[in-house]
């Protein structure tokens, strides 16, 4: 691959915008390495280091630092989350291409490896609400939020810094910015109104199938979770 050709998908492109200029970045889980390649590669990064627990991205990830003649600039290490990191050795850690619940878990048991001063740039598939509801318990503010849609799927990414854990939530009702993301919710771009109108009908349609099964508590219990949901939704779509 030619260096100055390097392209990243617009996923990717996205959560590489959020890195502050120059910084030490740590990209967990993170496969064949493009993200942190393309960050040094344009600047965007002084130096990283990649993360993976699994051999066959690891190698991966070796492979192409070392193809791009990367090595003296991006530290390839296979471990689990942030283990691979030190104590204060980066100022931005991103973690993408996962469910929100592993996000969550991986900053979750590596939280012992955080000083508060780095910028975190999730980038969940699914469940995003998870990390939101992690960065609140752990005191970070939500600052940004993007919402986008690439080969027919939608991606959000959320950048969190340590600050005023509330602030994000002014407008919103706190349950409703954390499943739909308060920055998005405002913007409510397309792809915002897109994904939220599907998931709503989706859940529409459970609801009226748990409602002519047998009566029981649990689908009682999961008929209130989904009228909340909905409520919620129908709140933001509404809303102007
Ligand atoms: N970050 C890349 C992207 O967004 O295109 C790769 C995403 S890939 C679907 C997820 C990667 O995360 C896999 O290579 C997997 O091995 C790695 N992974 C999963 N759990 C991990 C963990 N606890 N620590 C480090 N890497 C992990």
């Amino acid at each position: 691959m030619i260096v100055n050709e390097m392209k990243l998908s617009k996923r990717l492109q996205t959560v590489a915008e959020h890195i502050p200029k120059g910084a030490v970045m740590a990209d967990i889980g993170s496969d064949h390495a493009y993200l942190p390649c393309y960050c040094v590669l344009n600047d965007l990064a002084s130096a990283a280091i990649a993360g993976e627990i699994t051999d066959g991205p690891f190698l991966s990830a070796k492979q192409q630092v070392e193809k791009l003649n990367l090595s003296s600039l991006i530290s390839v290490r296979k471990g689990d989350g942030l283990e691979v990191i030190q104590k204060g050795e980066v100022n931005a850690i991103t973690i993408a291409g996962m469910g929100g619940s592993l996000i969550a878990h991986i900053l979750e048991s590596g939280k012992g490896k955080l000083t508060g001063k780095e910028r975190l740039i999730l980038q969940p598939n699914i469940h995003a609400r998870h990390i939101r509801e992690w960065l609140y318990k752990e005191g970070y503010a939500l600052i940004k939020e993007d919402i986008l849609e690439e080969d027919g799927k939608c991606y959000e990414v959320l950048v969190a810094e340590t600050g005023d854990k509330d602030a994000a939530y002014k407008d919103i009702s706190f349950r409703a910015g954390v499943l739909v993301g308060p920055f998005l919710a405002k913007e409510k771009t397309d792809v915002f109104v897109k994904k939220w109108s599907q998931e709503l009908e989706h859940l529409k349609k459970i609801y009226q199938q748990i409602k002519v099964a047998a009566p029981s508590i649990e689908n009682q219990q999961k008929l209130n979770e989904l009228s909340e949901r909905i409520e919620i939704l129908k709140e933001v779509l509404e809303r102007g």
